[in-house]
């Protein structure tokens, strides 16, 4: 199969819709965005063996690599809109494709996005690069910045399972329901939206907990005060694994794809999904974990490349 073959037979289904002037099969996509709104554009490269398990599930694959820059629309406030696919394989299975691109599809259709162009090559080993771009109100983008003393720290869902997800993909104990935490993360993109009006500051969880509430303090110029105690658990992640590693997957775990957010007041209700509040902006900087009073030393930095 050629590159030609492939995006015909398996990235070609309708890319029309909403907005779309000129869609996959040109030099470029033609778009016509929302009078008056402007757009926010995230971009996530994933490579196996890197990212993920190079024996991971081709459909999850797909899957994620479409969730987890939903994950960053979210953490913007924004409706995602229009996505590009650069996909780079060692080989090109007619298997592997199909999987992959049922993967692709279900998530672009569980949250709106249309595929309207994109890049195909080979490489030593699978690579994904989507780009997605969403729109907001003007102004209206959540940013990392904007966190203020005495602001509550909150969370969405619960965080730790992908990382126990993922050591179970590795080897260790399986348990289906935090596997599929990481192979098929929920973007909170309608819960992003409703964050717009309420939030001060907002950041997703891609490489734990500490590491990113770090980022969006230094973003405000100010300090964290969290109680490891308040850190929402799963009942499947306490029932899996001894607390103290309960503890450490959920403040330094990557992967979870929850939003970390500010905010002055009480946030907007989560229906099933809990919104829980695990601490305090503080003046300073940095991130404090406090557990049973007691100062935490964090072994700060979830994942860091090229550290
Ligand atoms: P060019 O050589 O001009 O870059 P290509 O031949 O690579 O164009 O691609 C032809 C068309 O197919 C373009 O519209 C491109 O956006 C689209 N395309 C290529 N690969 C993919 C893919 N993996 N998913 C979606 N669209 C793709
Ligand atoms: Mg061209």
């Amino acid at each position: 199969m050629d590159e030609f073959e492939i995006i015909r037979r398996f990235f070609s289904r309708a890319d029309r819709g909403d907005g779309i002037v000129v869609g996959i099969g040109d030099d470029g996509a033609v778009l016509e965005p929302s009078p008056g709104r402007q757009q926010v554009t995230v971009v996530d490269t994933l490579v196996a063996g890197v990212h993920f398990p190079a024996d991971l599930a081709p459909s999850d694959i797909g899957y994620r690599a479409v969730a987890v820059n939903l994950s960053d629309i979210a953490a913007m406030a924004a409706t995602p809109r229009w996505m590009t696919l650069a996909l780079a394989l060692p080989d090109a299975s007619e298997e592997w494709l199909s999987a992959f691109a049922e993967g692709l599809y279900a998530a672009m259709a569980e949250f709106g996005v249309a595929l309207v162009g994109g890049d195909t090559t080979s490489a030593p080993v699978v690579m994904t690069t989507v780009q997605i771009t969403g729109e907001v109100e003007p102004g209206r983008a959540l940013l990392r910045k904007g966190a203020r003393p005495g602001d509550g720290v909150w969370v969405t869902g619960t965080l730790g399972d992908a990382a126990a997800g993922l050591a179970g993909l590795e080897g260790g104990p399986m348990h289906r329901e935090l596997v599929a935490r990481f192979t098929r993360p929920s973007a909170r993109v309608a819960y992003g939206q409703k964050l717009a009006a309420a939030a001060s500051a907002a950041i997703d969880v891609s490489d734990g907990l500490v590491d990113d509430l770090g980022k969006l303090c230094a973003a405000s110029g100010v300090g964290a005060e969290i109680d490891a105690g308040l850190v929402p658990l799963s009942a499947g992640l306490r029932e899996q694994v001894d607390t103290e590693t309960a503890r450490r997957y959920a403040l330094t775990g990557g992967d979870d794809y929850e939003l970390v957010f500010t905010s002055s007041g009480a946030p907007p209700d989560g229906g099933i999904m809990p919104v829980t509040r695990i601490g305090s902006v503080v003046e300073g900087d940095g991130v404090v974990v406090l557990a049973d009073g007691e100062r935490l030393a964090v072994d700060a930095g979830g994942y860091r490349h090229f550290a």
